[in-house]
């Protein structure tokens, strides 16, 4: 077993980012932290939302309605404000060292949280691509909305999410890009493995 190896996944909403990490996790042996929930559960706890952020609990993490739309909207406006992503910080980093290895996904995981990650991916699609399944898994979760909606909501997340002064979305320099917009599920998690073979390949897990 790997002692200590981070791989770091960042990339827009709905990119194929928690379907690529959790089949990672799984492959590997690896813990996965999905850190846009964090950001979910300082959103819908609501009030102070620095306050929500220094005392967030883990039961936060595990309420039912974190997966909608809303949720992500509000998500994407507590996380411009950096004394919610500073208190978020620590939590993450822990998480990120722990023995076994660990696959982190988020936005500035790459980037802010884990620059010295092992392995660094970004995880694109093109913006209809990224709506089209999203639509999807809202409907089948039940949800009564519109392609236009959903493609509307993932774009005005997106542009909150790169244009913020506080850690925007953005490639790490030397993170591998993916693009999924052609690829099934299968064919992204098997490159995203090879990328972390080849950097465990290079002795550095
Ligand atoms: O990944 P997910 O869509 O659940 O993230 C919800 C929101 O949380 C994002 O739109 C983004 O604003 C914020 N987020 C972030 N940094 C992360 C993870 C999520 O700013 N590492």
């Amino acid at each position: 077993m790997v002692k200590r190896f981070t791989v770091a996944i960042d990339g827009p909403a709905a990119a194929g980012k928690g379907t690529i990490s959790r089949a990672v996790a799984a492959h590997f042996g690896f813990a996965h932290l999905d850190t846009g929930l964090l950001y979910r559960a300082v959103g819908a706890l609501g009030g102070d939302p620095i306050a929500a952020a220094r005392g967030l609990r883990p039961e936060d993490l595990r309420r039912d309605d974190l997966r909608s739309a809303e949720a992500g909207q509000a998500a994407s406006r507590v996380a411009a404000i950096p004394e919610v992503r500073a208190a978020l910080v620590a939590f993450q980093q822990t998480f990120a060292r722990r023995e076994g290895g660990a696959v982190l996904d988020g936005r500035d995981i790459g980037t802010v949280i884990c620059p010295d990650a092992e392995v660094k991916l970004y995880v694109t699609a093109s913006d209809e691509v990224r709506a089209e399944r999203r639509w999807q898994e809202l409907r089948a979760g039940g949800a009564a909305t519109s392609f236009a909606e959903v493609l509307e909501d993932l774009r005005a997340r997106d542009a909150r999410d790169r244009d913020r002064a506080a850690a925007p979305l953005k490639p790490a320099d030397d993170a591998v890009l993916l693009d999924t917009t052609e690829l099934t599920i299968e064919s992204a998690v098997k490159k995203a493995c090879e990328a972390i073979e080849r950097q465990m390949g290079q002795g550095r897990g």
